[in-house]
């Protein structure tokens, strides 16, 4: 069974980085996007999952009860092979809540580098989690971008890690390389790819 096509659907972020690449890979659909940027008296839900898909549930579900809207949430962050996966689910909260960005990114080279590790694997992790307003079903779609670790950040572009990952393919970490290139192969691309076919195959009932 097939739901009429809702009006707007909560992209449940306050990070710009983030909202900005929904909103492109969102475009040309016939919804308005809001973010918790219009809905500043939501309170913030913790993210006590113990995976990238049960945080990005929790925070679906959450929003969704508390505006009303069909809601997308996701969950991302960076994995380190020889950090035995960290940061993963800890990525925004790597060195401390208080730590810029260019701290953690600094700590990771620093923790890299003590491991001796010189394949420096890592990779981007996404999962979106889509709920209507009416069931308490929740569909997830998961999207990876596979890389490795830069020596140090290169370029300014992007949000977060970017500046020391470089995905396959590319010598340009995802600092230095064009929000279009990264549009293509991102992690939070291809799980939203997935989630935009989903999307276009009618809405269907996610009951
Ligand atoms: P979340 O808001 O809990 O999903 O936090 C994800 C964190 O992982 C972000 O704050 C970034 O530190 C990191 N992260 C996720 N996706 C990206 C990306 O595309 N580029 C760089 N860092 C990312």
């Amino acid at each position: 069974m097939n739901n009429p096509l809702p009006a707007e659907i909560l992209i449940a972020t306050h990070n710009a980085g983030k909202l900005r690449e929904f909103q492109n890979l969102l475009s040309g659909f016939p919804f308005a996007l809001r973010s918790l940027r219009d809905f500043p008296n939501v309170a913030e839900v913790i993210e006590s999952g113990s995976s990238f898909a049960e945080n990005a549930v929790l925070k679906a579900r959450s929003y969704s009860e508390h505006t009303g809207l069909w809601t997308l949430a996701d969950d991302s962050g960076l994995e380190v092979r020889a950090l035995g996966g960290a940061p993963g689910i800890f990525s925004a909260r790597y060195g401390g809540d208080n730590a810029t960005d260019a701290q953690r990114m600094n700590k990771l080279l620093s923790e890299l580098s003590r491991t001796g590790d010189a394949t420096r694997r890592a990779r981007f992790v996404c999962v979106i989690a889509l709920t209507d307003s009416a069931s308490a079903q929740v569909k997830t779609f998961t999207g990876t971008c596979e890389g490795r670790i830069a020596d140090e950040p290169r370029g300014s572009g992007g949000f977060g890690y970017d500046p020391i990952f470089i995905p396959d393919g590319y010598t340009e970490s995802f600092g230095e390389l064009s929000p279009a290139i990264k549009q293509l192969i991102s992690h939070r691309a291809r799980s939203l790819k997935a989630a935009r076919t989903f999307l276009l195959d009618g809405f269907p009932s996610l009951a």
